[in-house]
């Protein structure tokens, strides 16, 4: 890392809570990388404080930062301009500054997408499927409609909350047809899908070793399908375990964790960034905590 210095550049990332985040360590090994003049430092930051947090950011000269739970949604209103991205999502995870104030986008679509480039599949003819929706499922829609998929299932436990998800896409020019299920109607679709996106959080800490899915189901996804899970820790979940004992292409959220950090310090720096070396830093990272 460069010496701290008067003119080092501050990035960083606000949420709350924060203390969990592991941007601030795949994002100052990349900094460290490159030997450039920035560093990334994570802040705690109440719903309450977030318009202040804003404006002391741009006063104390911070050049671009990352947001989590549970700012996502409630820092909108006091952006001066969001990405086309971003609105269809509906949340921003990345700003940067401007002349006019902060500027913000989603890169979660593009880190989505990153680890589905390397398989050559028909993307206009699979419809698939996501087990959630809430926030991510949200980036997933996006991203599933940039592949060109011409029909989603998004399945969730509340008939009103879903009812007001496909509710949400109406207002935009959106050719993908959104099909909102329960989980009891899941088995009946799931033969149709080549893709299965879990976005809830059915596999990690409070959840650990559950999955999402009936174990019993496995014997109706064909064995071309891709098991897709955004979590990254664990790593594998119990439902890319099972995935994994069915033979089925699996991946994890750790890419898309690295590439949609390595997309917004992208956007910062105004250059190419390691990509290997932000996800190296992590499964070390990781390896130590575990
Ligand atoms: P969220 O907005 O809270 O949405 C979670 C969704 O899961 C909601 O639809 C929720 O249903 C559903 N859910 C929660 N508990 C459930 C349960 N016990 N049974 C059935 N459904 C349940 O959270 P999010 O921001 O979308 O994040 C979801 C997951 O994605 C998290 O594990 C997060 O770590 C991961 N993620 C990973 C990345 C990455 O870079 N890899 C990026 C973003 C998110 P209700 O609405 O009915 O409560």
């Amino acid at each position: 890392m460069q010496p701290i210095t008067g003119k080092t550049k501050l990035l960083g990332i606000i949420g709350n809570p924060v203390k969990h985040s592991l941007s601030p360590i795949m994002q100052n090994a990349a900094i460290k990388h490159l030997a450039v003049d920035y560093i990334y430092i994570p802040f705690s930051v109440k719903s309450e404080n977030l318009a202040t947090a804003l404006t002391v950011f741009l006063s104390i000269g911070v050049q671009g930062f990352n947001i989590t739970i549970p700012h996502k949604q409630s820092i909108l209103p006091l952006l001066s301009d969001i990405t086309q991205t971003a609105k269809l999502v509906g949340a921003v995870n990345t700003v940067w500054r401007t002349e006019t104030g902060w500027q913000g986008t989603n890169t979660d679509v593009i880190g989505f997408l990153a680890p589905l480039k390397s398989f050559s599949k028909n993307w206009q003819t699979i419809s698939p499927i996501i087990l959630g929706n809430g926030g991510a499922a949200r980036a997933v829609v996006v991203s599933l409609a940039e592949l060109g998929c011409p029909q989603i299932h998004v399945v969730g436990r509340d008939q009103n909350k879903l009812d007001k998800f496909k509710q949400s896409w109406l207002n935009h020019e959106f050719k993908v047809e959104i099909i909102v299920q329960t989980w009891d109607k899941l088995s009946d679709i799931l033969s149709e899908t080549e893709l299965l996106i879990n976005t809830t959080p059915i596999g990690m800490s409070l959840y650990r070793d559950r999955s999402p899915m009936d174990s019993s189901l496995w014997k109706k996804i064909t064995n071309q399908a891709i098991i897709y899970d955004l979590i990254y820790t664990p790593s594998p979940t119990q439902f890319l375990k099972e995935a994994k004992e069915q033979g089925l292409i699996t991946i994890d959220g750790s890419a898309m964790l690295v590439y949609q950090g390595a997309t917004a310090l992208e956007l910062w720096l105004q250059q190419s960034v390691p990509v290997d070396v932000m996800s190296r830093s992590l499964k070390e990272y990781l390896l130590i905590v575990k």
